[in-house]
């Protein structure tokens, strides 16, 4: 097996996961297909729009 490091891509496009906190759930998933997973679970789900949006503006935003 040759895993490429350690870190986990996202199967659908290939990025990197990323990891947030949903209404103080742990979330690892990918921002661009907006595909998540909480932690130990092997069940992928999406996020409403409204907070992909403030997900968005997290990422992009920050330092004002
Ligand atoms: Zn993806």
């Amino acid at each position: 097996m040759s895993d490429v490091g350690n870190e986990r891509c996202c199967n659908q496009c290939g990025q990197e996961l990323i990891e947030i906190d949903n209404h103080d759930e742990h979330l690892t998933g990918c921002l661009t297909c907006n595909l998540w997973a909480a932690d130990g679970s092997a069940r992928w789900t999406r996020l409403n729009e409204e907070d992909l949006r403030a997900l968005h503006q997290l990422r992009h935003g920050g330092s004002r």
